[in-house]
């Protein structure tokens, strides 16, 4: 893993997930997003140790997805940091079966839903952090709220790079998925804006290329929420129920829902759909025959 020095005191980490190494006093590192797991917390050790030089004493969480903090654990096991995270999302740190049990609308997950991706070894949660500025390690952070990717995740801005997690996704990804994984809809359009407001002169998404400004990618990433959001409601104009809206979408965008993860990120994706509209007022719901009905106003 070849560190990409960014400014005088940071480093993005590049891969599957891009972390982040913060030079702070005395040498004392600050670790972003390791990644997945034991493999990926050691290879972000090894570059930080040997590449930048230093120690790790802190790590920073942005959200609490498994491909973020699975790697926590094992570098905690070898250095001790400190671990910060945002809430609610630390109790998926310190709790991991929250994480697919919350895809699988809130009960025991089924095994296929246990792997790697979905679910991460425990990490231990030392300081919970709020949007606004934090001091770690004589390095001053601002904190940004970007919630709706996940219930509270965060954005890191740290001199002048914004480490800014899954708040955008690269067209790789989208394309992949074509309905990206929501928690919350509206507050995710609300983070889009508040990305859109943060200056900064390098921005380390979660995963893809290193940008220079984010105007493109957040363009990108609102008009897919917002196609998103009318076709759930063309879906309603007859009433219909929450399964029927899913393989609507499922069929519309051609999503590779072909396997339990896939299909379980986006059943609750399109139930969040369904609540941003309700709180609009353009969908009513009611409950019927023992279904769940919705329908365009
Ligand atoms: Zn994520």
């Amino acid at each position: 893993m070849a560190a990409v020095q960014l400014s005088e005191r940071v480093w993005a980490l590049p891969g599957g997930v891009n972390g982040g190494v913060i030079r702070g006093d005395d040498d004392r590192l600050l670790l972003i997003d390791p990644g997945i797991n034991e493999t990926a917390g050691k290879k972000a050790l090894k570059a930080a140790r040997e590449e930048i030089g230093g120690e790790v004493a802190a790590i920073l969480t942005t959200h609490g997805h498994a491909d973020h903090f699975g790697a926590n654990a094992a570098v905690v096991k070898r250095t001790g940091a400190h671990v910060y995270a945002p809430a609610p999302d630390d109790a998926v740190l310190r709790y991991p079966i929250l994480q697919p049990a919350l895809l699988y609308g809130g009960a025991d997950p089924l095994e296929s839903l246990r792997g790697n991706f979905l679910l991460a070894k425990a990490s231990p949660v030392d300081c919970v952090v709020a949007p606004g500025p934090l001091a770690v390690e004589g390095v001053t952070i601002e904190v940004v709220d970007l919630s709706g990717h996940s219930p509270g995740q965060v954005g890191y801005l740290i001199y002048d790079v914004f480490f800014c997690a899954d708040v955008i996704l690269p067209e790789s990804v989208l394309e992949k998925y074509r309905i990206p994984y929501l928690f919350g809809v509206t507050d995710h359009l609300a983070a889009l804006e508040r990305a859109a407001d943060v200056a900064f002169a390098k921005a380390v998404p979660g995963h893809g290329p290193l940008l220079d400004r984010l105007d493109e990618a957040i363009a990108i990433n609102r008009n897919l929420v917002e196609a998103v959001a009318d076709t759930t409601l063309e879906l309603t104009e007859r009433p219909a129920t929450t399964e029927e809206i899913l393989a609507g979408l499922l069929a519309r965008f051609g999503s590779p829902a072909v396997d339990a993860p896939s299909f379980y990120l986006l059943q609750p994706t399109a139930a969040a759909f369904l609540a941003h509209l309700h709180r609009l007022e353009r969908v009513s719901h009611e409950i019927r025959d023992g279904r769940a009905w919705w329908a365009a106003i």
